[in-house]
């Protein structure tokens, strides 16, 4: 987590797990994170991708296209991470999981 943080450039002043219906992760404007309690059970590059983009919206409130310049800089291949969780079932990260395509081509 803390490695997260500093990748980000922010910390939560808060962190809380519950049950978050069809989110897996939320954001309060008083920079509390939410996190669905279900989450344990996702592997962990899953976890650390959905933390990662719960911390980017420390800095940006909504996934326009600034939201996602700073999510493909800490996580560049997370269309990938984003597609999978959809998958799994839970339909959406936040509110809405608007697709704006990765500025980089993921090569790795
Ligand atoms: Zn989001």
């Amino acid at each position: 987590m803390r490695q997260l943080q500093d990748r980000i450039g922010v910390a939560p002043d808060t962190i809380e797990i519950r049950d978050l219906g069809f989110r897996w992760g939320s954001c309060t404007e008083k920079g509390k994170l939410l996190f669905h309690w279900r989450m344990i059970l996702l592997p962990p590059e899953r976890i650390e991708y959905l933390i990662q983009h719960e911390l980017v919206h420390l800095h940006e409130h909504n996934h326009g296209p600034a939201f996602y310049e700073r999510l493909c800089r800490a996580v560049p291949d997370h269309e990938r991470h984003e597609q999978w969780l959809r998958v799994m079932g839970i339909a959406t990260v936040c509110r809405r999981s608007n697709s704006f395509a990765c500025l980089r081509e993921v090569t790795a």
